[in-house]
């Protein structure tokens, strides 16, 4: 084969490689909706059959995880289809794995190899700002971050590049070259696409309704008003570009009736929501750690406690205060259900009930209850979990390392000499370093990884299924590639290090000793010069 050839075969392979992920992205968007929707007959064939596409193009194209992702799903449908089409907790539950695992083909490819790989060079963002040099400042912002992208300062160079390549994304302000431009031209490149590019807008100026409306015609997606900062511009980025991770709702259902609670399993069953009974309230607590349910179904009258007993122990634990207690009962006398729902529930369902009113209630207040969660365990700066959450998680980790008998590390880090960066540059310079070292590290890290925010300017970092050496690799590279960054600021451009302790999960330990060993590693690497990572020895 001549080079050129070669060259021709290697685009062609890339080609075939795009339209599988193509497919892959259309399952995944039909997956979503059913997040939303009954899971009809239809929906699953519909389902059912872009998954076949995808394995006939898989097979076709050569692409071996693909294929194997895509029969494992054909083989749960099959059980679907032969338990006449009902589907239960552990299919739903398989089917969702398999499903994140292919939302993270193709975007990182890192997972399959460990730690050590680095994500794939992805398509740029395109910046269309009035203030060019702002745009270009962003642009080498979000350099920092691996993401490249290209700043215009003309419709003509836009239009240009549209034709030679697609963005990932575009992020167009809404007066770039005029008064309302930006609009028509966000619109204008984007007729006759088959597939909208994600487009988001943004004003300096708080807008009106009328220019929000002509947005959302000319297809913007999200819209940013006042200083574009880097890390809210990454964050909607990340939301536009990736298909969003969806996991099934959990419910626990707490019934001496077995009967009546197989009845509501296979009502939310039907809807992808993923359920455990429990006939005897004594176990309860046990179960809501292991586990962690959106939302609880009471029944009212059990023969060991009544209802609203259970909810006040269950409330009594402060890891439960917010989980939606949704109580069931034949009981229809309204005192008696107002008596119950100020006693720690949240609804009250009579018996028979409408199974679409059971379907919504339950997802309306697992949604709720999780977008509250999602609030109350992170920081509000960086958007990582907070001191408390990281703990409880790493204790979470602990349990699971243990039973599944899987290595698991822990790993502190702490900003080098950083009271010199509040000194020399102002807090709110601070405060920017932090924010980027925390959007640093979600890019770096596995999404299984979980990321907090410690204290000021220290982080801790829970690496499921990972031993010291690999956490030891990892987080030495992003030491390296984070000191390397440079922020331009004045007088000078400003650059900063941290340090890190990591541990690994032996014998006896235990969460707490984890951090206490994680901490004294750190230490050591501050002892021993800073901009270092020191793995704990005993
Ligand atoms: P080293 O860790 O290398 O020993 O030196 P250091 O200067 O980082 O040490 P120390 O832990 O004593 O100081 C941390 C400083 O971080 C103190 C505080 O001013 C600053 N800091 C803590 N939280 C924040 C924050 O949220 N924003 C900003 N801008 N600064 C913070
Ligand atoms: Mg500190
Ligand atoms: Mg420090």
């Amino acid at each position: 084969m001549t080079e050129h050839e070669d060259l021709s075969h290697e685009r062609l392979k890339h080609h075939f490689a795009q339209r599988v992920t193509h497919q892959a992205r259309q399952i995944l968007e039909i997956w979503q909706r059913m997040q939303t929707q009954e899971w009809s007959p239809a929906g699953l064939a519909e389902f059912s059959e872009a998954n076949l596409r995808l394995l006939r193009f898989a097979e076709r194209f050569d692409q071996p995880e693909h294929s194997e992702l895509s029969q494992a799903t054909d083989a749960v449908l099959q059980q679907v289809a032969d338990n006449r089409g009902r589907l239960s907790s552990p299919l739903i539950t398989e089917l969702n794995r398999l499903m994140q695992r292919l939302s993270r083909t193709g975007l990182r490819h890192g997972d399959q190899l460990g730690h050590t790989a680095l994500p794939p060079l992805r398509k740029p963002i395109y910046i269309l700002l009035q203030d060019h040099e702002r745009a270009q400042r962003l642009s080498t912002q979000l350099e920092f971050f691996e993401l490249s992208a290209v700043a215009f300062d003309s419709p003509g160079a836009f239009r240009q590049a549209m034709i030679e390549r697609h963005p990932a994304a575009i992020v167009m302000e809404v007066d770039f070259a005029g008064p309302n431009q930006g609009l028509a031209l966000a619109e204008e490149v984007q007729v006759g696409l088959e597939q909208k590019l994600p487009l988001l807008f943004f004003s300096q100026h708080e807008t009106d309704t009328p220019t929000r409306l002509a947005a959302v015609r000319a297809g913007g997606q999200a819209f940013l008003t006042g200083t574009l900062e880097v890390s809210s511009l990454m964050e909607k980025i990340e939301v536009l570009t990736c298909v969003a991770q969806y996991e099934p709702y959990k419910v626990l259902i707490i019934d001496d009736s077995r009967a009546q609670a197989l009845h509501t399993e296979r009502l939310l069953n039907s809807a992808g929501i993923i359920t455990r009974t429990l006939t005897e309230p004594i176990q309860t607590m046990a179960e809501l750690a292991d586990f962690q349910p959106d939302l609880i179904i009471l029944d009212m009258y059990m023969p060991t406690c009544t209802g609203t007993e259970m909810a006040k122990v269950i409330r009594h634990n402060d890891r439960y205060v917010s989980v939606p207690i949704i109580y069931l009962s034949a009981e229809d006398d309204m005192d008696k259900q107002l008596d119950a729902m100020s006693e720690g529930g949240d609804d009250f369902l009579t018996k028979p009930i409408q199974p679409r009113h059971l379907i919504t209630t339950v997802r309306n207040r697992a949604a709720r209850a999780r977008h509250l969660k999602a609030r109350m365990v992170r920081d509000s700066l960086t958007g990582l979990f907070n001191h408390t959450h990281i703990l409880q998680l790493l204790e979470d980790c602990t349990f699971r390392a243990r039973r599944e008998n899987r290595p698991l590390s822990f790993a502190m880090l702490d900003l080098d000499h950083f009271k010199r960066v509040n000194d020399c540059y102002g807090h709110p310079m601070g405060d920017r370093v932090i924010k980027s070292l925390a959007l640093y590290l979600k890019q770096r890290l596995r999404k299984t990884d979980f990321i907090g925010r410690y204290g000021g300017e220290e982080f801790a970092i829970v690496m499921p299924d990972t031993d010291q050496e690999s956490a030891y690799n990892v987080l030495n590279m992003i030491r390296q590639r984070f000191s390397e960054i440079h922020y331009p600021a004045q007088p000078n451009d400003l650059w900063c290090s941290f340090s890190a302790g990591v541990v690994q999960l032996h014998g006896e330990s235990d969460s707490l000793k984890m951090a206490s060993q994680a901490d004294e590693a750190l230490y050591f690497a501050k002892n021993n010069g800073r901009n270092q990572v020191q793995r704990f020895t005993r």
